[in-house]
């Protein structure tokens, strides 16, 4: 990492740093123009589903992409935009890795302007600017120095989502169709900042609403109370049967977060829905835990009030597989080789790309971009561009690696 005054003499020179390793070095680095290209998105709202902002960046990255020489297709998404795939070879069926990155931030429109870019020693400041448009930039800056050895060997794929803040079922079918494409994906949401150099994310929680309906039988609560069944007692006789399942499952949370149910206060609710957040850690415990609440709620929790299970969509989690585990392996070596610290690997709870790349069978690594902080925090969010080098440089390396492994 460079110091600040490196930094600054760095910026003064207009690029060239002195104190990165040299090997597959990167000559070239200028982070003035990082800098620049970074204020430039900055600059551009797009919040999800503002289509036009979204395209604006998406158009910027198809150019540059096009003039490298990749082969470059859009993919319409609607109520997103535009995404991007552009490969290093003009073979759009099947790739060896999967460079991500998501093109849309949770900045309402008009943020651009109210909290712009704005640099005070290495840190850079801005709407969107850690989650994820100075990773996103990486990206780029990493590909056009490829050396052809690489890109010879490699069919790289840089996907760009217009879409990862909110999905909705064009971004999920477009995943889902290029998830299956590839053995190995580098997803480039920030370094996490809370790590000391900056950490890496190696299983994100995957993340599923349940919803339990309670439907029992209503009666004047005066008259004749005898004749009601009450769902919402059903209810909570329910929550905590259904919480406890959490305590066989490492990882695991539930949690009953919202409730409804009943008509007035002198009838005998006949109808109760409690909604819980469930969280897991591997999709075949996620399966385990849904079939255990299942059998619960078959068996129902009071006489005369029958329960159901309604799951809309279950989602995935980012584990840590066998594959995964040999894809760390090769960011602990590339950054053994380059002399950077040894990557510390997390087990964080919100979902990326990464869950839906990991659910169609790709190896996964997460957090490979630029290390950043105080993400969706407009005024306070942050992204240390005195790490943009070295996080360029061992993503680089680790494509070199693949690429003599092949
Ligand atoms: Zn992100």
């Amino acid at each position: 990492m460079l110091t600040r005054r490196e930094f600054v003499s760095c910026i003064a020179a207009g690029g060239a740093a002195s104190s990165i390793p040299a090997v597959f070095a990167a000559s070239d680095f200028d982070l003035k123009a990082f800098a620049s290209e970074l204020q430039e998105l900055v600059s551009i709202d797009s919040k999800t589903g503002y289509e036009e902002g979204v395209n604006k960046i998406i158009a910027i990255f198809e150019e540059r992409f096009k003039f490298i020489g990749w082969t470059v297709t859009l993919h319409s998404c609607p109520g997103r935009g535009n995404a991007l795939i552009a490969t290093s070879k003009p073979d759009q069926n099947h790739y060896d890795v999967v460079l991500c990155a998501h093109a849309d931030t949770v900045q309402p429109v008009g943020y651009a302007q109210k909290y712009p870019f704005v640099l005070k020693g290495s840190i850079a400041h801005g709407a969107g600017v850690g989650d994820d448009k100075s990773s996103l930039l990486s990206v780029w800056w990493i590909c056009k120095g490829l050396p052809k050895t690489v890109t010879e060997k490699l069919n790289i794929a840089v996907i760009i989502n217009p879409g990862e803040e909110s999905s909705n079922p064009s971004t999920l079918k477009f995943f889902e169709r290029e998830g299956k494409k590839t053995p190995l994906a580098l997803v480039y949401e920030p370094g996490r900042g809370e790590v000391k150099g900056g950490g890496f994310v190696k299983v994100r929680k995957g993340s599923t609403r349940l919803n339990v309906r309670f439907h029992g039988k209503a009666a004047h609560s005066g008259n004749n109370p005898q004749d009601g069944r009450n769902a919402i007692y059903a209810m909570a006789l329910a929550i905590p049967k259904i919480t406890a399942i959490q305590s066989k499952y490492p990882g695991v949370t539930i949690n009953g977060n919202t409730t409804k149910g009943g008509t007035a206060v002198n009838t005998i609710a006949a109808e109760a829905e409690v909604t819980f957040d469930f969280r897991f850690t591997d999709d075949r415990i996620r399966d385990q835990v849904v079939s255990e609440i299942r059998a619960l709620c078959d068996k129902g929790f009071m006489d005369g009030v029958r329960s159901e299970l309604v799951i809309n969509r279950l989602g995935n989690a980012l584990p840590e597989t066998e594959k995964s585990r040999k894809l760390m392996a090769i960011v602990d070596q590339a950054a053994k080789q380059l002399g950077q610290p040894e990557p510390q690997w997390l087990a964080v709870g919100g979902a990326s790309d990464g869950n839906k790349l990991a659910a169609q069978g790709a190896a996964v690594v997460c957090a490979m971009g630029v290390v950043s902080g105080n993400l969706h925090n407009p005024e306070n969010e942050w992204t240390d561009l005195s790490t943009v080098r070295s996080r360029i440089d061992l993503s680089r390396k680790v494509l070199e690696l693949i690429a003599q492994g092949k």
